[in-house]
């Protein structure tokens, strides 16, 4: 089946529940350490393994924290209380999870995805974490095992749950909303986010639908560690129900796991043997009713979030705010903007950020940045020459000016670069013929070919003006 026949004749909707761990010192009931790696059951307390008689006291940090995500996701906060979700684990010790059920603490926001798309989002709830089993031999999985670990240390973390609307239509999309959540988790520093460390980690709820359609049963994958498994993932599971579909067949609403190795997601749990949680209040924690006064201490305090620095960098640059979501992601928009006041070129400073300065700024400050761009834009140097230039600034910082002529990068005059055009011209009567058709494909051979004449000290541009003036005269 080919991609076009899929996306004309099903559509894919897909919601998010992404579980993220709270940056809080301590865990959200009791008084033992959040910390991830230390030795296994070394924080631990009776409250956080559920003895007889503990009782939990609610961590303010926690609320706090919870509260500035649901602001910065657009979400209005709710007086909220706690239930007991119960069913059995090993790595529960208590047999139920404290969580937020119906009466969650933010309801109502949305995440803006770079290219301006907006996903609803429901609701982002508290509730703790569970322990965690390491299951040792056979595949690392229970049922082959030959015993199993549990570690307490994570049983109490605290989490935000939070559940997207089924707005999501393409794996891209997904992957760019966990992407954004994170960076927007990463600016509050609500959670340091780390999927590969368990502290942000996301289900999928997939289904198909023929367009016009009521949705399609869905199905729930469980436990996505990485954004390249979470698009794998989606594209298996909409294939394998399409499939299904398209065959006569029925979709099971089940849960499924997704297997990095095979690239396939498999059945965990279906809906017959889904539990039945036996929700009710925890009589133990009173509800939580944050006043308008903490509320409004909490919205004030949110830093510049990734869309608004996405909008405000494109307003100053000219760009689009699509086009510079890698620079904001890789926080190089304060540098940009800055270069920009010194009288930096936009246009050449957003391409460096874009393409040159994965690795981050360095020594690169902005007066330098924006000298760069000027020498670039003023043809004193080629782009070529900007980026080893660039590459020193990074390293050692310095002024750009002194750092060309150092490096030997004078302009060339234009009427040798003419000259070393002509030259293979003569030599390549057939490629600029080509050229002449208007095969663009060979303006590269000739620059490639005056950049290797003159080590580089072309301007790219000019070769190409230079071409063109041939080929009209
Ligand atoms: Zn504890």
């Amino acid at each position: 089946m080919s991609d076009t026949a899929m996306t004309t004749d099903w559509e894919l909707v897909v919601g998010l529940e992404v579980h993220c761990e709270l940056a809080t010192a301590t865990k959200i009931f009791c008084g033992c350490r959040n910390q991830f790696g230390d030795e296994p059951n070394t924080n631990i307390c009776p409250v956080c393994l559920g003895l007889p008689g503990s009782l939990p006291v609610l961590n303010h940090q926690a609320v706090e924290l919870a509260m500035r995500l649901g602001l910065a996701l657009g979400c209005t906060v709710e007086p909220s209380i706690f239930h007991r979700k119960n069913y059995f684990y090993p790595d529960m010790p208590k047999d139920y999870q404290v969580s937020q059920y119906d009466q969650p603490i933010n309801v109502e926001g949305f995440l803006e995805l770079p290219d301006g798309y907006r996903v609803g989002i429901e609701r982002a709830h508290l509730e703790e974490d569970t322990g965690k089993s390491t299951h040792v031999g056979g595949g690392g999985r229970i049922h082959d095992a030959g015993y199993s670990l549990v570690d307490y240390n994570r049983a109490g973390v605290p989490l935000v749950e939070i559940v997207s609307r089924p707005e999501i239509h393409s794996a891209e999309h997904a992957k760019a909303y966990v992407n954004e959540l994170r960076a927007i988790l990463l600016a509050t520093e609500a959670s340091d986010a780390k999927m590969e460390e368990g502290s942000m980690r996301v289900d999928a709820n997939v289904s198909v639908n023929r367009p016009g359609d009521p949705w399609g049963t869905r199905a729930e994958i469980k436990n996505l560690n990485s954004t390249r498994s979470l698009g794998r993932a989606i594209e298996y599971e909409m294939r394998r129900q399409i499939d299904l579909l398209e065959s006569g067949e029925r979709i099971i609403q089940e849960t499924r796991h997704w297997n990095e190795e095979d690239g396939r997601t498999h059945t965990l749990r279906s809906k017959e043997e889904a539990f039945d949680y036996r929700y009710f209040p925890e009589p133990d924690l009173v509800p939580v009713a944050p006043g308008a006064e903490w509320i409004g201490a909490v919205r004030d305090a949110l830093p510049v979030l990734p869309a608004q620095r996405r909008v405000r960098l494109a307003e100053q640059t000219g760009a689009l705010p699509a086009e510079v979501a890698m620079v904001v992601e890789r926080d190089l928009d304060g540098l940009v903007l800055d270069a920009v006041a010194a009288g930096g070129v936009a246009a050449r400073l957003l391409v460096h950020a874009d393409n040159n300065l994965a690795e981050g700024a360095g020594k690169l400050d902005a007066a330098g940045f924006a000298s760069l761009s000027k020498l670039e834009a003023d043809g004193a140097i080629t782009a070529t020459q900007a980026k080893a230039v660039l590459q020193e600034l990074v390293a050692s910082g310095g002024d750009p000016a002194t750092i060309a002529t150092a490096m030997g990068f004078e302009a060339m005059d234009d009427s040798a670069v003419a000259a070393i055009v002509d030259q293979l011209i003569a030599d390549n009567a057939d490629a600029f013929q080509r050229f002449k058709d208007g095969d663009q494909k060979v303006t590269g051979f000739f620059v490639g070919g005056v950049m290797k004449a003159t080590q580089g000290k072309a301007d790219g541009k000019v070769v190409t003006r230079l071409l063109q003036e041939r080929a009209t005269a």
